[in-house]
């Protein structure tokens, strides 16, 4: 398994004090071969400008490119900006481009520093200052792929839904915490589920049981119905119950299993997979959330205590949803 990775990476760094430190990725790696995970770091370049306008406005990109050059304002209100963030952000892109290679060549790619579900075509949001996966998936489409992205970050993946939900192309399937109840707040209902964008939202607290019946429930039958020719994932494991942008109680347990999901699926369908890393704060439990993912994915076993987090039975709301959106999105 091969991780895109190098240290241009920790330049996308929104403070000390910010959620989204520089050094979130290295230290993860760091972390993974403490544990004794498995895998290899790969070089790559950054996106071009080009690559970027693929999803995003020319009036944006020159926006972020001046913010760039000059150190401010902000991105927006919830999106610093800093000197020499155009760069940072062209990195991290690039990672995700590059991930995608790997899949397409190898069977699965990986980049922890993306993920940056929020980002609208004409501005960064939600700490997300281009959309990396927007990026993919217009680039992927160019190859004439049909691209199945399914997101498992606390957060509704707003951003992609809004350029993708309606593109019988693409297929876009978000779990995460009820929006009532988290940012992005507007979107992410049951109610918008159609045929190829499929919303399923968690009370808060919802634990690993919750969570995995919701996964087991959509994600493979919608693979089996759909045939994409590759599967992204927005792996973000802001709903582990240490992390305090979101109240999801998910265990480590929880993310493994539905990674052994996920990889029953890649052998079952010989479907290139790429794993972006989204949102997880808190150390060490965002690098373990990811490396039990990918132990799982690999066929790899980590000494780790899946156990971890404790949450109140909402297995009936979530039933109830899941049926939901099953009929709107005409599942079995
Ligand atoms: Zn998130």
């Amino acid at each position: 398994m091969k991780i895109a990775y190098n240290e241009n990476l920790s330049l996308l760094h929104f403070g000390e004090d910010h959620p989204m430190r520089g050094d979130r990725y290295q230290r993860a790696i760091e972390r993974f071969r403490e544990l004794g995970l498995g895998f290899e770091t790969v070089d790559f370049p950054p996106a071009s400008e080009q690559d970027i306008l693929l999803f995003h406005t020319k009036d944006y990109v020159e926006k972020v490119k001046e913010i760039s050059r000059r150190g401010y304002p902000d991105i927006s209100p919830d999106t610093p900006g800093f000197k020499g963030i155009w760069e940072a952000a062209t990195w991290s892109v690039g990672a995700t481009l590059m991930a995608v290679e790997l899949a397409l060549k190898e069977g699965i790619g990986v980049n922890l520093a993306g993920g940056w579900h929020h980002a609208f075509p004409e501005t960064g949001r939600g700490f997300c200052v281009f959309s990396d996966t927007g990026i993919a998936i217009a680039r992927l489409k160019k190859q004439g792929l049909k691209v199945m992205i399914v997101d498992y970050d606390a957060h509704h993946g707003d951003g992609i839904q809004r350029v993708y939900g309606k593109d019988p192309r693409v297929i876009t399937v978000s779990f995460h915490q009820h929006p009532s109840t988290l940012y992005p707040y507007l979107t992410g209902f049951v109610e918008e589920t159609t045929r190829d964008n499929i919303n399923i939202p968690l009370p808060p607290l919802s634990g690993a049981k919750e969570f995995e019946f919701a996964f087991s429930q959509i994600v493979p039958p919608l693979v089996e119905r759909e045939a994409p020719d590759i599967l992204l994932v927005e792996m973000g494991v802001d709903g582990h119950c240490s992390c305090y942008v979101a109240n999801l109680s998910i265990s480590k347990g929880g993310y493994y299993r539905v990674g052994k999901v996920l990889a029953g699926l890649r052998e079952k369908y010989s479907i290139p997979l790429v794993m972006v890393g989204g949102g997880g704060f808190v150390y060490p439990h965002y690098a373990d959330a990811w490396a039990v993912q990918l132990a799982a994915l690999s066929g790899q076993n980590l000494s780790l205590d899946l156990d971890d987090c404790s949450s109140p039975d909402r297995m009936e709301e979530v039933k109830n949803t899941v049926e939901r959106a099953k009929k709107l999105a005409g599942l079995p």
